[in-house]
């Protein structure tokens, strides 16, 4: 098993125990490493509170909404203060309104385009500035990306804009960030049942369909996330920057469904 021991880093993203950030968090810490956690407002707090005290490693927690640059100037302060300097950054972090992520890509309003980047784009450019100036050291950075950047993910509209975007930030960042020892790398999972993942249209369609026709007829799970986090923080990830790594049973690589799920 990979060591994470004496390594520490900072999760952002967690709003339940279904979430990827949270299947992210439990590989880290069972990997040995000691974990800082931000959520984005009171009320997550009440659900993310409960689930890091029960790492018992001495875990931090710090309000952080991205849109927010003063709140995100604290939480950073904080973990500064705390820590001084951090190993890895996972950026768990997307929205979009759920009525532009159900209908037609064509109807996107300008006011949810620019909300939509700024949250799941934008903030990960912002995350990635700060983090870096944290990591003396050299660390590793990850972001969460989705297929829907690539290719047309019925109902997925904006978010894919959003992705297809991130995934191009992050290889301009780990081009940045490469002379200071930093890989930036975004996990590609296919789809999950989570509170974002539930609010793409037909998401149950989606997960079945996905399962049916990946090479492996599987999906994504928390610890397969969390398994491949480990390893991209871990030095055993040390030459891998600039890179979407897919956690999807291979699905990316099919080019129609498979005979079985065929009509007959
Ligand atoms: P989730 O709902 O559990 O997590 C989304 C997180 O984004 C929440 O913790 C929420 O608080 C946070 N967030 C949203 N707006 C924010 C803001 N203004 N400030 C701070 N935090 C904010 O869902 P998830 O599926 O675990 O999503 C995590 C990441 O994984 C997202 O980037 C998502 O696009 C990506 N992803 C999800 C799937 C899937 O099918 N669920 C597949 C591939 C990639």
């Amino acid at each position: 098993m990979i060591s994470m021991q004496g390594k520490r880093g900072l999760v952002m993203g967690v709003a339940n125990e279904r979430s990827i950030a949270w299947g992210i968090a439990r590989a880290l810490d069972a990997a040995g490493a000691q974990l800082a956690f931000t959520y984005q407002g009171e009320q997550l707090k009440k659900r993310v509170q409960p689930l890091v005290a029960g790492l018992g490693k001495g875990e931090r927690l710090f309000e952080a909404d991205v849109t927010d640059d003063a709140s995100m100037d604290a939480a950073f302060a904080g973990l500064k203060e705390t820590w001084g300097s951090i190993d890895f950054l996972v950026h768990a972090i997307a929205y979009s309104d759920k009525a532009e992520i159900s209908g037609r890509f064509s109807d996107t309003t300008r006011g949810n385009f620019l909300n939509s980047l700024n949250i799941s784009c934008y903030s990960f450019i912002d995350v990635a500035r700060r983090a870096a100036e944290m990591m003396p050291e050299g660390g590793t950075i990850l972001t969460l990306t989705y297929q829907g950047s690539q290719k047309v993910i019925p109902f997925y509209n904006v978010m894919g804009v959003a992705k297809a975007a991130l995934e191009s930030a992050t290889r301009y960042l780990a081009n940045d960030l490469g002379p200071q020892g930093i890989r930036v790398n975004a996990l590609s999972p296919g789809p999950m049942r989570t509170l974002a993942g539930a609010a793409v249209g037909g998401a149950r369609r989606t997960f079945k369909h996905t399962e049916t026709n990946a090479p492996l007829r599987a999906n994504a799970t928390l610890e397969a996330v969390g398994g491949t986090a480990v390893w991209l923080c871990s030095g055993a990830g040390c030459c891998t920057t600039g890179e979407v790594v897919h956690i999807d049973g291979g699905y990316h690589i099919i080019g129609m469904p498979q005979p079985e799920a065929l009509p007959k």
